[in-house]
C-alpha cells in the first residue's frame, strides 16, 4: 500500500510517517500544497491523508480539485477543524473520510485501512471462485470452506489482484506491493508469493498471463 500524507505540520508528519511505515505502508509526504499536487499527477497512491489547514492553499482545494479531474483515490482527512460546517464541506468535497486532530494513531490506521478496502471494494464484499472465498475486509480466505493462513506478502499480492479482477498486473506492479515490508526484495519475489498462494489457494486462481503479469478472473 502506498499513500501521499499532505501535512505541514513537522512533528505530526513525522508520527504519521513513522507509525505507517511500522505498518509497512509505503509513504510519500507532501509538505506543501504544490509538493502535494505535483506527486499526486505524477504517482499513484492507494490512498491520500490529507491535512486541510495548509499555507498558501486550503486542502479542501487540493480535494476539489482532484475530484474533479476525476480521481477516486480515497482521501482521509485529517483536520483541526472540528466543527460541523467544515465536515459537511469535506464531504461535499469528496473526502471518503474525517479524523480531527489530535488523533490516536491506530485509529488511523485503522480508518485508511477501510477507506482503503471500500475503495477497492464494496464493503464486506467477497470474492467467490469454484472452491476459494476470500474476503479481503476480515482477510480471510477459504478453500472448501476451511481456513487459509497467508503471509503479509501473499496477502499483499492476492490483495492487488482481487482489487480488480480480470485486470492484468505486471510483475513490477506487484513487486510495489511488496514495498515497505522490512527487508530487501529477491528478484523472484513476486513468483515465489505467486507460488506460495498456488499452493493454498489452488492453481486456477491466479493466472499467469505469459510476458505481461497475474491476473485472477472475475468471479
Ligand atoms: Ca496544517
Amino acid at each position: 500500500m502506498k499513500i501521499l500524507l499532505v501535512e505541514d505540520d513537522a512533528m505530526i508528519g513525522e508520527n504519521v510517517e513513522i507509525a505507517l511505515m511500522d505498518e509497512g505502508i509505503q509513504v510519500d509526504w507532501a509538505r506543501t500544497a504544490a509538493e502535494a499536487e505535483h506527486r499526486l499527477a505524477s504517482a499513484g497512491y492507494d490512498a491520500v491523508l490529507l491535512d486541510l489547514g495548509l499555507p498558501g492553499k486550503d486542502g479542501l482545494d487540493i480535494l476539489r480539485d482532484l475530484r474533479a479531474h476525476g480521481t477516486t483515490t480515497p482521501v482521509l482527512v485529517i483536520t483541526a477543524r472540528d466543527t460541523v460546517p467544515e465536515r459537511v464541506r469535506g464531504l461535499n468535497g469528496g473526502a471518503d473520510d474525517y479524523l480531527v486532530k489530535p488523533f490516536d494513531l491506530d485509529e488511523l490506521i485503522a480508518r485508511l485501512h477501510a477507506v482503503v478496502r471500500r475503495s477497492h471494494f464494496g464493503e464486506g464484499t467477497v470474492y467467490r471462485k469454484d472452491e476459494v472465498e476470500v474476503n479481503l475486509l476480515t482477510r480471510q480466505a477459504m478453500v472448501g470452506g476451511h481456513q487459509v493462513v497467508l503471509s503479509a506478502r501473499e496477502w499483499a499480492i492476492l490483495a492487488a489482484l482481487l482489487a480488480r479482477p480480470g485486470a492484468i498486473l505486471s510483475r513490477s506492479q506487484l513487486e510495489e506491493r511488496l514495498y515497505g515490508w522490512a527487508g530487501e526484495i529477491e528478484s523472484n519475489a513476486v513468483e515465489v508469493y505467486v507460488h506460495g498462494l498456488r499452493k493454498k489457494l489452488g492453481h486456477g486462481l491466479i493466472v499467469n498471463v505469459r510476458g505481461l503479469g497475474y491476473m485472477v478472473e472475475r468471479a
